[in-house]
């Protein structure tokens, strides 16, 4: 899924805490994401820092070095982790290229909810090989009393890949509609929502528009470990300054900022990760409330959940034709392949994958 790995920063070249402290108070969300962000040495002083800077703080880890995610709960509870797992067993190992990683990501969040955390999940990147383990995720997560995050396969120049893509796209739509349904049949609100983001997801998994505009650049940003602040994680060409050297006041309100702004509006990427997701299903004028319409679609759906109807899924989203694919629907499974076909792009001097070949 992303070629990070194989790509390490240099420690000496990696944002600081000094770097950090120029960011701004009053964000919704900070995620420390990676790479692995357990990597890093100053992990606590870092959660120590942003924490007051956003009323959530979150990491997204691998959950392999549960004794440094424990040292953060105990300081602060309330830092939101949610640890990666694409599958049950073997199936996880083989997707991640970890060895008795299931196991141990179990282990992890045993010791995290030990340690008092308030805010603790599982998130899973679907795909092909593990849409048949989905609802037995969300189960698991249940089971253990925490949260399930999903996203789907995307490309980006931050993962150094363009040959994400999935195979069986019309299987893993409805394997999709499967865990919606199961979410909204919980009494969790944030499942019914979660439910609504997942329907995005559908329609990212079938190659159809958005169901709501990316406001990138205006709702979230990217920040990379050389400091660069990109719109987001994605289109290398929306650079917007740099954490070191340009004032934070120009990176989101200068020229340049209003004219990336402009290529957000006009971006066919079509993109649903977490922070597009989220972002977009947010109000502006308060980002703890949902848009009038995720509200609506929430409440007929979970009314229709509690009637023992189905989701009328195609009232909202294509589902009868998935986009044209060039190359999605011919591909086999790369499971146990340790080389994926990648589209040459040009290099930069960071990113193995830095042109325009991200639109799949
Ligand atoms: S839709 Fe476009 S602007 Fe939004 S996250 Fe994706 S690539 Fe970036």
């Amino acid at each position: 899924m992303c070629y990070i790995w194989k790509n390490p920063t240099h420690p000496e070249h990696e944002i600081s805490l000094r770097d950090l402290e120029r960011l701004p108070g009053g964000f919704d969300h900070l995620n420390i994401t990676g790479g692995e962000p357990t990597l890093r040495a100053d992990l606590e002083e870092m959660c120590l820092l942003l924490r007051p800077k956003a009323s959530v703080l979150e990491i997204s880890t691998n959950g392999l070095h549960p004794e440094k995610l424990v040292r953060v709960l105990r300081r602060d509870p309330t830092v939101k982790i949610r640890i990666s797992v694409e599958g049950f067993e073997s199936l996880n190992d083989s997707i991640r290229g970890e060895q008795g990683g299931f196991a141990r990501k179990l282990e992890s969040m045993r010791r995290l909810i030990e340690a008092g955390g308030q805010d603790l999940g599982f998130a899973t990147t679907f795909q092909d090989e593990n849409v048949e383990d989905l609802v037995r995720l969300f189960a698991l997560s249940r089971e253990m009393g925490v949260e399930f995050a999903t996203s789907a396969l995307h490309n980006g120049f931050q993962f150094h890949k363009n040959d994400n893509g999935l195979y069986d796209r019309r299987l893993v739509a409805r394997k999709v509609e499967e865990l919606i349904e199961r979410m909204l049949s919980t009494w969790e609100v944030k499942n019914w929502f979660r439910a609504y983001l997942n329907l995005g997801l559908i329609a990212k998994v079938l190659g159809h528009p958005r169901l709501i505009p990316c406001t990138a650049a205006t709702d979230f940003i990217f920040v990379d470990p050389w400091c660069d602040v990109y719109a987001c994680n994605v289109r290398n060409d929306l650079l917007m300054g740099n954490l070191r050297t340009t004032p934070w006041e120009e990176i989101v309100r200068g020229k340049r900022a209003r004219a990336i702004r402009s290529e957000v509006a006009a971006c066919v990427q079509n993109c649903w990760m977490v922070a597009s997701a989220k972002t977009a299903m947010r109000m502006k004028s308060n980002a703890r409330l949902p848009k009038p319409g995720v509200l609506g679609w929430v409440l007929a759906n979970k009314a229709r959940s509690m009637a023992g109807l189905r989701v009328p899924f195609h009232r909202y989203v294509n589902t009868a034709a998935p986009a044209p694919d060039d190359r999605g629907d011919r591909r086999r499974s790369y499971l146990g392949v340790r080389e994926k076909r990648l589209v040459q792009g040009a290099e930069s001097r960071r990113y193995t994958q830095f042109s325009g070949f991200f639109n799949r």
